[in-house]
């Protein structure tokens, strides 16, 4: 048999032996940055495919046994097969093109038998598994992935939640409704961490007065495994089932709760499962508990607080991810002081002296805690490392605050459409995703001729057009929808026009109604017969963020209007397939943060590398990548002090841009109706940002700037007690 684990072996058996490992592939998520992978489920049945929304282990059940049998006689799809299981288990063995991973010829003092444990409240690996809200998630995800690639030991950490970030519906008056749905965990591509009898592993922790158990599911990242806790068991109280069932809980005694059964729940889980980590790297500060429960279980050994605290930050990695208050959690510290009375002993601390770890004004905040437990942190791009310094340099009075920045990066194989792909292994070569950041891979790309790059862009529009005329009609079909939500979904988007996206959290400091602020010059830029401009916006708001719900009911008011003809729309439930499908199909990628509060942004990242030209704020990861030649700033590099004036001055260069600069060179073809103008500009972007904005930049620089020096660091300290 060629799997193990119960439920793979199941799912095989109910294939025809000649693609038994359809059933392996499915429970291994490489197939989720692998889309000649997925186009394997959609040569078989192209519309289960999309009628289980892309998920190979309900499509594999689903798909009648005709269907299956027939495709046994189908030379070209076995052909195809062949070739994927090929690759993957070449992959999986680690020597992919006949080389191995980079990482094992990477110089180091590190065994590649202790992995980086990698904690984080949530990933966004795929739309089949919504266990995210946004860019933090999918920045985790990417990093697995890219660990994956390059053969650097890794294991994450995180939670299943039952429901789910929620579904967006928005209604006729354009008010957002949060729709949970419990999601079926077997009919994921999970399987569930078992005992050496073969019993589902049950890890116990004690909260208030209380103990929670949890199970583990593991989800297979190639090579990086993903152990996702779950407390929905019936042993547990109805409150603690609940803990996991959805993100960011509103109520701050859940969130700490949270934030306790992945720390201190994520350290029993890697002790039970014999995992020894070189290095712990906190996405954010939810798991900063993981470092309390190693400093209890040192204590229990005999050593001091001090030098158990001294030994876990040795190598313990601290990530910031915004300046945004409502992402830097701070709990009342009668509140801590409830969930951990009992536990600051073990610690062999006082009361006080364990409140003090996180104090941050009186309040007990996550943030400041993991400063302190981390002997390294960083930020996400060079301005918020700035801006990160400034924020906690009063935990720092006599030295500058000791934070840095690695700018994030986007896991290109997830992100790059298929057709760009296949592309560029024609110009650069079948093996240029693997050598993507050397430069020399790069000086091809001049080679690229300017009809076959513009017949790839126009595909991807046509595509993207179709794939919301499809969701559309997949609504309207319901009879639940108003005529003018249907219109107000896409159906009038015409695949020739300048189309400018804009899809993100509806986090008010992102401004997606800064656009709307001259309504007039809005809809003259709209509305020019000879040169029209269509605007896509897609989003969800945090249920309970009533003015982030606001502004997507006052944007949507805009979008019904007869006033704009069809040419703005609102696609409801973004996620990670519409994100797809947007970054890889719109011509613009509009970003209006009310800077400094966006700390990277990724979104636009994923665009470029599609051959979209981003038109953003100088801020985050834009105010480093933009060159003047490869896209367009809205304002100046510099900050304000009053918020109007800021967006009345961004207001302003966004028209002015979009109606002198943006508008005619799109428009402004030669006699083949090729835009020759444009796609200089785009193949300065795809040139300047894919190499640098990868993730495979970006992880390169985690190891050498973080992970190495503290896997080395760990490395040398002796055990003294
Ligand atoms: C990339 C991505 C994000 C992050 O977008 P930003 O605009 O950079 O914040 C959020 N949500 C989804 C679904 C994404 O794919």
């Amino acid at each position: 048999m060629i799997a193990n684990d119960p439920a793979v072996e199941s799912l095989c058996s109910l294939l025809p032996r000649r693609i038994q490992k359809l059933g392996v592939l499915a429970y291994n998520l490489w197939w989720t940055w692998h889309p000649e992978a997925q186009k394997l489920f959609q040569r078989i049945d192209p519309v289960l495919w999309e009628r289980v929304y892309h998920n190979p282990v309900c499509f594999l059940r689903q798909a009648p046994r005709q269907t299956l049998a027939a495709v046994v006689n189908r030379a070209e799809f076995l052909e195809a097969y062949d070739e994927v299981i090929r690759n993957f288990e070449h992959y999986m063995r680690g020597h992919e093109n006949g080389t191995a991973p980079w990482f094992s010829s990477y110089e180091r003092a590190w065994s590649l038998e202790k992995p980086v444990a990698y904690f984080s409240f949530e990933f966004g690996l795929h739309e089949v598994l919504p266990m995210y809200a946004g860019g933090l998630g999918v920045l985790a995800a990417d990093h697995l992935k890219e660990a994956s690639d390059l053969g650097v030991p890794m294991v994450g950490i995180g939670f299943l939640y039952v429901h789910g970030y929620f579904k967006q519906r928005i209604h006729e008056d354009g008010w957002q409704e949060a729709i949970f749905e419990r999601i079926d965990f077997n009919s994921l591509p999970i399987t569930l961490v078992r005992d050496a009898q073969g019993q589902p592993l049950v890890i116990a922790l004690e909260l208030p007065k209380r103990k929670v158990h949890f199970q583990v599911w593991k989800a297979q990242v190639g090579r990086v495994p993903l152990y996702l806790i779950d407390t929905d068991l019936p042993i547990n109280e109805l409150s603690d089932r609940m803990l996991t069932q959805r993100l960011y809980d509103p109520d701050p005694s859940t969130r700490l709760d949270q934030e306790i059964v992945l720390g201190i729940g994520g350290v029993r889980l890697l002790r039970v499962l014999n995992i020894e980590p070189a290095v712990w790297h906190l996405n954010e500060g939810h798991p900063v508990f993981s470092t309390l429960e190693r400093i209890r279980e040192l204590v229990a050994q005999g050593f001091s607080f001090e030098e158990a605290r001294a030994r876990v930050r040795r190598n313990t990695l601290f990530t910031t991810h915004t300046p945004v208050a409502a992402g830097n959690d701070r709990f009342p510290r009668w509140l801590v002081e409830q969930h951990f009375s009992g536990y600051w002993e073990q610690l062999g601390l006082t009361r006080e002296d364990f409140l003090a770890l996180g104090d941050d004004h009186g309040d007990f905040g996550v943030t400041p805690l993991s400063l302190r437990m981390s002997a390294k942190a960083n930020g996400v791009s060079e301005l918020h490392g700035h801006v990160a310094r400034a924020m906690w340099q009063w935990m720092y009075p006599d030295r500058e605050t000791p934070i840095t920045h690695i700018t994030n990066g986007v896991h290109v194989r997830t992100w790059l459409a298929r057709r760009m792909k296949v592309l560029l292994d024609e110009y650069l070569g079948v093996n240029w995703l693997n050598r993507l950041d050397d430069p020399i891979t790069w000086q091809l790309f001049d080679e690229l001729p300017d009809d076959a790059l513009w017949n790839v862009r126009k595909h991807l529009k046509r595509k993207l057009a179709s794939f919301m005329r499809e969701r559309a009609r997949t609504k309207w079909i319901t009879h639940s929808r108003h005529p003018v939500q249907i219109i107000a979904s896409g159906v009038m988007i015409d695949p020739n026009v300048l189309t400018i996206g804009f899809a993100r959290r509806f986090a008010t400091y992102k401004r997606a109604t800064l656009i709307l602020s001259d309504l007039p010059r809005l809809l003259r830029i709209l509305n020019n017969p000879a040169r029209p401009v269509q605007i896509i916006f897609a989003g969800k708001a945090h249920p309970n963020d009533e003015p982030g719900k606001r502004f997507i009911q006052e944007l949507y008011r805009v979008i019904k209007d007869a006033d704009t003809a069809g040419r703005m729309v609102f696609i409801e439930d973004y996620d990670m397939n519409v994100a797809r499908h947007l970054v890889q199909g719109v011509d613009v990628w509009l970003n209006t943060p009310r800077r400094p509060y966006e700390a990277s942004g990724t979104s636009g990242m994923k665009a470029a590398i599609n051959g979209a030209l981003n038109f953003s704020v100088l801020d985050g990861w834009w105010r480093e990548a933009w060159n003047g030649r490869n896209g367009w700033a809205i304002g100046e590099d510099r900050d304000y002090d009053d918020p109007e004036q800021q967006d009345r001055a961004d207001a302003e260069a966004l028209y002015t841009i979009l109606e002198e600069e943006i508008v005619p060179l799109y428009y402004t073809t030669g006699s083949d109706d090729i835009p020759h103008e444009w796609l200089k500009r785009v193949r300065e972007s795809m040139r300047t940002i894919l190499p640098q904005f990868s993730t495979r930049r970006m992880l390169k620089q985690y190891i050498a700037e973080m992970y190495a020096p503290l896997a080395e660091a760990e490395t040398l300290s002796m055990p003294t007690a």
